[in-house]
């Protein structure tokens, strides 16, 4: 999960329990997760011979990678290939018979018993230890935590992933950290806005300074432009140089048959796409020219308060180093408070509310206001290497073993935070050393079918996630095998600790054929594949899988179910919410 939810009480968990008591819980994990998530998941591509991975590589050939956000709707093609699936299962089934399905338990067997809550727990343990130093990338909680997986990997024979060698990609990184002013003009008027009260500014450019006086500013509305919505909220204006003035989430369309709820037409109704992210918001303002994009902070559609967005930008931030320096990124991105923008536009002649209503229209057209922003960023800048992690199984099919397989996990976390009284280090134990453990025992257990998968896979535990997906951007964007052979991620953040559910939550919101996949699995295991609860939440654009589904590798993102066995109805509710207020970043 990544830093924009931003909070302050440490992930720390295992601080809380009992040894003995979160050995239990593991336990539950274990079924929970890693095996029905992960291994059982891939028992099911296992089992089924060819004709579910042929169909998979195919919706991987007809949707090669592209920076187009196909994320955003199922392709009918896919829905071609879910037929031609169906058939193709069939077929599968009946030449299955009782004898092959005994010998294919026999054969599963070592592989299953690899997975055990005593391995979860040493492996979470260890990388969630203080020793670790809550794994901060570029630190000693780095270098320990690299050691400790690539070591992991090697001893349960996993090769290593590197074409190159070794099980480490390098990812260089920089650390940002900005100190900017802001002030509007309007006529010979200038207002000056405190940082980080009534705004926070930073850039992804790696440069220190940046610079942009008297640009123009444009209320842009929701800032999209999204062809399968008949949408544009440009339309026609140049706005090259400009600072844009946005607002945050998705357009909330009401239904026009009932006003009461949103129209699942458009922009999935209560649903975020990818549109209602404010990663999106900048980009397209970089695409589009524009040299600073505001947005306008509201807790509802952000999904956080405006101190989230305080204690997340004001603090140094990491960026992708690339060898352009990320010239290409937006010069300024910015948040202001609802309070500030409302003034702002009330002294500009405009109505806040008023502006809102028109952008949430077909017809809206941007405004240009008659105030000017100045802004000056000082920034801080650091340069240093991080590291994916990466093992590899090789493929037992000659002809298929240049097709690749991916489980991800991040195992970078919040670091230690000197300023804090008492205990400052973030453990991370569920987030994300669990998801660590989870890859390490699946890499494992692949290790003991025989024959080995026919397909080769990666196990890849990836940094900088936290900071903005980063390690797994870098990899999508310098992939060791090519994403066109890449027929899925399946991404493993947090472990639920509480108990066996009869559900599993599918957060990857129906992206790809990976979901039915996942609820044939979660149906042989007899449980139940549930939607996911808050797609409000936007959860499927905010961990690593993302970087992957957006250049069109079928991704799978799962939560814990809610259906907790043995326990009240509202317990996994409660349980969430209480993880979220106190124990999430
Ligand atoms: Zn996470």
């Amino acid at each position: 999960m990544d830093l924009s939810e931003h909070d302050r009480f440490p992930g720390r968990t295992h601080h809380y329990l009992a040894a003995e008591k979160l050995r239990t819980l593991v336990a539950n994990w274990v079924a929970l997760a890693a095996k029905q998530a992960g291994m059982k998941l891939r028992r099911e591509i296992y089992e089924s011979g060819d004709s579910h991975d042929v169909t998979i590589s195919k919706i991987c050939d007809a949707h090669p990678p592209s920076q187009s956000y196909r994320v955003t709707g199922r392709a009918p093609l896919q829905k071609e290939m879910k037929i031609a699936r169906w058939f193709l299962a069939i077929l599968c089934a009946s030449a299955t018979s009782l004898f092959a399905a005994d010998e294919l338990a026999l054969r599963l067997q070592p592989a299953l018993e690899a997975i055990t809550p005593d391995g979860m727990l040493a492996h979470i343990k260890v990388v969630a230890s203080d020793d670790f130093e809550g794994r901060s990338p570029g630190t000693k909680g780095e270098e320990l935590s690299v050691k400790y997986i690539a070591d992991q990997f090697k001893q349960i024979g996993l090769k290593p992933g590197n074409p190159d060698g070794t099980y480490t990609q390098e990812v260089p990184l920089a650390g940002i950290k900005s100190d900017p002013k802001m002030s509007f003009t309007i006529g010979d008027k200038t207002t000056e806005l405190k940082f980080p009260d009534d705004f926070v500014a930073s850039s992804a450019r790696i440069q220190p300074e940046i610079k942009t006086d008297k640009s123009d500013v444009v209320f842009v509305g929701y800032g999209i432009v999204a062809p399968e919505y008949g949408w544009n909220d440009y339309k026609d204006v140049d706005i090259r140089g400009k600072t844009l003035l946005m607002l945050i989430g998705d357009p909330p369309i009401p239904d026009p048959k009932d006003s009461s709820k949103l129209d699942d037409k458009m922009f999935k109704g209560k649903a975020m796409t990818y549109y209602g992210r404010w990663t999106y918001k900048y980009e397209i303002a970089a695409q589009k020219g524009a040299a600073a994009a505001v947005i306008i902070h509201e807790t509802g559609p952000a999904g956080y308060p405006y101190s989230v967005v305080k204690t997340s930008w004001a603090k140094e931030n990491y960026e992708i180093d690339s060898p352009n320096k990320n010239m290409d990124a937006v010069e300024v991105r910015s948040w202001i408070t609802l309070d500030v923008a409302k003034k702002l536009l009330a002294d500009c002649g405009q109505d806040f509310d008023a502006l809102k209503k028109s952008a949430i229209t077909r017809e809206f057209r941007p405004v240009t206001l008659n105030a000017q922003a100045n802004i000056d960023i000082k920034q801080q800048l650091r340069s240093f290497k991080s590291h994916n992690v990466i093992g590899k199984l090789e493929g037992s099919d000659a002809k298929l073993r240049d097709e690749y397989v991916i489980y991800t996990a991040h195992w970078d976390h919040l670091g230690r935070h000197p300023e804090l009284q008492g205990d400052q280090i973030f453990n991370g134990a569920i987030d994300n050393a669990s998801g660590v453990a989870s890859v390490i025992q699946l890499g494992a257990a692949f290790t003991k079918l025989n024959p080995p998968p026919k397909r080769s896979m990666l196990f890849i535990a990836t940094t900088a996630e936290e900071a903005g997906l980063l390690g797994a951007k870098f990899y999508a964007e310098h992939p060791l095998y090519p994403l066109e052979k890449t027929l899925a991620d399946i991404n493993i953040d947090t472990v639920n600790p509480w108990g066996k559910t009869r559900d599993i939550e599918d957060l990857s919101d129906n992206n790809s054929m990976l979901d039915d996949m996942l609820a044939a699995a979660a149906k042989r295991n007899g449980r139940v594949m549930t939607p996911n609860s808050q797609p409000e939440k936007g959860s499927f654009y905010r961990a690593d899988h993302f970087e992957f589904s957006k250049r069109g590798v079928p991704a799978l993102y799962t939560g814990g179910g809610k259906d907790f066995i043995g326990k009240p109805a509202d317990f996994g509710q409660q349980k969430k919410d209480d993880y979220t207020a106190h124990h999430y970043h």
